[in-house]
């Protein structure tokens, strides 16, 4: 039976350490949290994002705007944080209404206050390992491996996803630790078989219950990324946690497992762009 990873616990010392070096520092750390429309999920996570900075003496703006808000209006906004002092990290709750394109509107957040990481510099960066920021999702998840004390160096580790914000940087985050990578998608043949070499199993599908027992190697570590709404309103992840937690030596749950490590690590980006821009 595997051992549980817990998400909340981890993310609690994180925010933790946060907090304190904020507080002893007397550090002035400002995150800007834009979220366009009324979508009920984004309007979750805005709100764990604005109770985390509270919690670490982060000084939070948010910006509701309406759901017809054109192009103009969000990169006025954009340019009006960017020069803002008082705010350290711009996040944008994606996704946008779908007359905003989404791409254009991180490419306006200047890359020393994109605390997501979403910024073409930023994933440049991260690519050649020289960065200031880690994008929040995948940095989460390599904190909760960490605290397993398995080692990546010289593992078998498969991400399944390949999107912008999961799945291509948290293959290079395990890169960085010379795991030995592999990506799936959804073009991806036999991803069983692919799925059963991995020490370490990432799944960021978006497909509730999809890894199942027979995709999972006996003793591997698995991460489940997904949060996925079933219809009795229940969140449920990627990974069929009953079946697999048999087979595996750890597991995250859902919810309480990468979930609270995304906004605690939005945490940290946002104190590391305050210490960066206060000595500016
Ligand atoms: P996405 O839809 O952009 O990407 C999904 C990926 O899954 C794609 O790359 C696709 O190729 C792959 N895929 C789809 N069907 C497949 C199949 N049959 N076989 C193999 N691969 C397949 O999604 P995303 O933004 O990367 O998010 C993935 C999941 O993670 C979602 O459930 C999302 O809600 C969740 N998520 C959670 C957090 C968090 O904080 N815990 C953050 C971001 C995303």
């Amino acid at each position: 039976m595997a051992q549980i990873i817990d998400g909340k616990a981890v993310s609690a010392k994180i925010k933790e350490q946060v907090r304190d070096e904020i507080a002893h520092g007397n550090i002035k750390a400002g995150l800007a949290v834009v979220i366009v429309g009324s979508d009920p999920a984004s309007r979750v996570y805005v709100n764990n994002k604005k109770k985390a900075c509270e919690f670490c003496g982060i000084k939070s703006f948010e910006y509701a705007l309406p759901e017809e808000t054109t192009m103009e209006q969000l990169l006025e906004l954009i340019d009006t944080l960017n020069n803002d002092k008082n705010v350290n990290g711009i996040l944008v709750q994606l996704p946008l209404p779908k007359q905003l394109d989404e791409k254009a509107v991180i490419e306006r957040i200047s890359p020393k206050k994109d605390v997501d990481a979403f910024h073409e510099t930023n994933v440049g960066k991260i690519m050649i390992g020289n960065y200031s920021f880690l994008p929040c999702t995948p940095a989460g998840c390599m904190e909760l491996i960490h605290s397993t004390g398995v080692d990546v160096a010289g593992k078998e580790c498969v991400v399944i996803g390949r999107s912008n914000i999961v799945g291509k940087p948290m293959a290079m985050l395990l890169l960085h630790e010379n795991g030995t990578v592999t990506v799936c998608h959804s073009k991806t043949k036999n991803l069983a078989e692919v799925c059963r070499r991995a020490d370490i199993l990432v799944a960021a599908v978006g497909k509730p219950n999809f890894v199942t027992a027979d995709m999972v190697k006996e003793g591997a570590v698995v991460i489940d990324v997904g949060i996925n709404r079933l219809e009795n309103g229940k969140l449920c992840g990627d990974v069929k946690f009953d079946e697999v937690s048999e087979k595996a030596s750890f597991i995250t749950p859902v919810p309480g497992g990468v979930g609270p490590m995304t906004i605690a690590t939005l945490m940290k980006n946002t104190l590391t762009a305050a210490k960066i821009q206060n000595h500016e």
